[in-house]
């Protein structure tokens, strides 16, 4: 089912997780074992997140260079599939502009809808390790407005369906796109950074999932800010609970948002206390959950980064 209408219909809210998908290597069964704690709590959905390859150039003894794959991991798409084959739950592959040219986005669209995965989480990609600023691919897309707009435009299998008179859907794919309550780094200001959300809005996508934040009020103030631009589509919060003190220093460089002063004052009281820490993590992302259910979310995201035990935790005292 499309996330739109999973949202249309529910009474209560749900939550939904996302996943990373394994370095090559791992196995398909191990991958599904993985994720078995989660089934317990019968998502309606998963998320699975799109990494580009990246490569490296090494010198060789002729002094020329070649190019190397460093570091690969299985594509979303194979992970859909094979989370498809052993359980019933519907997927959401994420789709990035970055290391995409408009056909190859073009071909993962054909190979979704084979599939027959009618959601896409579209976005623009981080830029790759060792750039600074994002790079759009050549004869790629510079923005997620414009993947949006490509993906509501692109008519690949509904013109094959057409051309043998078989049933065509215009809009198959449901789009969901990311937000940044306490905004995105690059942009100059909250005001502009919701502009520009609300281009991806107007391009078609049908919810927003927000970036992760460690304080309710700042999500809060940017439905509300949101709201006030005109977004009227879903903005589901995004959570993910702290593990290691060092992400105290990591999360904030990495995501470019604030930690709350009474919950690294919390983590530093912890001293080195590893499981004191996880546990503080865990109980401030359930506190976040329960405050956020009781102000009528339709569904809450948790960034699981492949690790269950503190995410069941608190699925199991939330929902
Ligand atoms: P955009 O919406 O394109 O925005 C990027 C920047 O450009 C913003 O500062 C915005 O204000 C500005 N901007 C947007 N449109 C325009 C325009 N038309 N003209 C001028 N400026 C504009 N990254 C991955 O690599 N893989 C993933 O699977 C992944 N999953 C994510 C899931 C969620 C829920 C979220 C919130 C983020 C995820 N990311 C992922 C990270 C994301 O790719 C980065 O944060 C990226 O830097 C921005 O992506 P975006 O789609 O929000 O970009």
């Amino acid at each position: 089912m499309k996330v739109s209408e999973i949202l249309a219909n529910s009474t209560k809210a749900f939550p939904s997780l996302e996943i990373v998908p394994p370095l090559r290597g791992m196995t398909k069964d191990e991958l599904l074992e993985s994720i078995a704690p989660f089934m317990e709590f019968k998502p309606k959905y998963i998320n699975v997140t799109s990494h580009r390859d990246e490569f490296e150039f090494r010198e060789e003894a002729d002094g020329s260079f070649s190019r190397h794959l460093v570091r690969n991991r299985i594509s979303e798409t194979t992970v859909c599939a094979a989370i498809m084959s052993r359980y019933d739950v519907d997927v959401v592959p994420h789709l990035i502009c970055g290391g995409n040219t408009v056909e190859e986005i073009e071909s993962r669209l054909d190979n979704l809808a084979f599939l027959g995965i009618n959601n896409i989480l579209a976005l623009r990609g981080d830029s790759m390790s060792g750039e600074k600023r994002f790079t759009p691919t050549a004869g790629g897309y510079r923005y997620a407005n414009e993947l949006v707009e490509g993906i509501r435009s692109y008519q690949g299998s509904n013109t094959y369906r057409r051309s043998r008179g078989l049933e065509t859907d215009d809009r198959f794919f449901c789009i969901g796109v990311g937000a940044y309550p306490e905004k995105h780094f690059e942009a100059p200001n909250i005001e502009t950074d919701i502009a520009n959300l609300k281009r991806k809005v107007d391009a078609g996508a049908d919810y927003v999932i927000t970036q992760m934040f460690f304080d309710n009020k700042v999500y809060y103030d940017f439905v509300d800010k949101c709201r006030e631009a005109g977004i009227n589509v879903p903005i589901i919060p995004g959570l993910k609970p702290l593990s290691t003190a060092r992400q105290v220093a990591v999360l904030p460089e990495s995501f470019s948002l604030d930690i709350p002063l009474e919950l690294t004052e919390e983590i530093a009281k912890a001293g080195g206390n590893r499981n004191k820490v996880y546990q503080i993590g865990t109980e401030w992302c359930a506190m976040q959950c329960k405050d956020l259910l009781k102000h009528g979310v339709p569904a809450v995201h948790f960034y699981t980064m492949g690790k269950s035990d503190n995410i069941t935790k608190i699925l199991k005292e939330c929902f």
